[in-house]
């Protein structure tokens, strides 16, 4: 729709080529430096990839209860956040494409709406998620499910295979340095014993 951001359309394909031979490069920097401590990581390196692999160490464990209304997939509740529109309307976040506010800032939230996007959510993109093995895992949300006309699960580089192949990469490179390194991730403020998030 018209709202919808067209930045990405000033990339050429060879932009992309770029990126990603750039991405690969930078993906062995990481790697060497992680798994044999000879290399050092520059910080940029490690934001980057951490940011993607400290899901999967941090991914809900059985047992770990989910949301009753959204019991799948890695979206928020609406109303937990909340972006303005210049002219009042609320919206779940940044990123959703407009099709479906919240309300509106003189008469607040509306949970009718609020109702019908969850209800639209678990019956577009999560009927089948409860068998899916990237269920703790994945990072879908209305964002990334927002079509002009309600939710879908993406398809290409969003879809449930990609995720899952992502995941199964993720889970593959953050225990492959783990074994190496139990201590790798300690670094990371989550992972500080002293914050105590991981007990219990
Ligand atoms: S990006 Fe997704 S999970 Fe995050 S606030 Fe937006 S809709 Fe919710
Ligand atoms: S990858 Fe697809 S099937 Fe699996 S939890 Fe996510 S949305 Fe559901």
């Amino acid at each position: 729709n018209e709202q919808d951001t067209v930045y990405y359309e000033q990339f050429s394909d060879k932009d992309v080529v770029k990126f990603r031979e750039a991405h690969q490069r930078l993906e062995e920097i990481y790697l060497q430096g992680k798994l044999t401590g000879e290399s050092e990581i520059p910080l940029y390196a490690r934001v980057y990839f951490e940011m993607r692999l400290i899901s999967a160490i941090l991914r809900r464990r059985h047992g770990n209860i989910t949301s009753a209304i959204l019991p799948f997939t890695g979206t928020c509740v609406p109303g937990a956040k909340l972006t303005v529109r210049t002219n009042g309307i609320l919206d779940i976040c940044e990123r959703v494409n407009g099709t479906m506010p919240l309300g509106h800032v003189d008469t607040g939230i509306n949970f009718e709406s609020v109702g019908a996007i969850i209800k639209e959510y678990n019956r577009s993109v999560c009927l089948g998620c409860w068998r899916c093995p990237a269920s703790k895992l994945c990072n879908n949300c209305f964002a990334l499910c927002n079509t002009d006309d309600g939710f879908a699960k993406p398809k290409g580089e969003g879809s449930c295979d990609t995720i899952r192949t992502y995941s199964r990469q993720a889970l593959r490179v953050a225990y492959s340095i783990l074994e190496k390194e139990p201590n790798a991730f300690e670094d990371i403020s989550y992972f500080n014993p002293e914050l105590r998030l991981l007990e219990g």
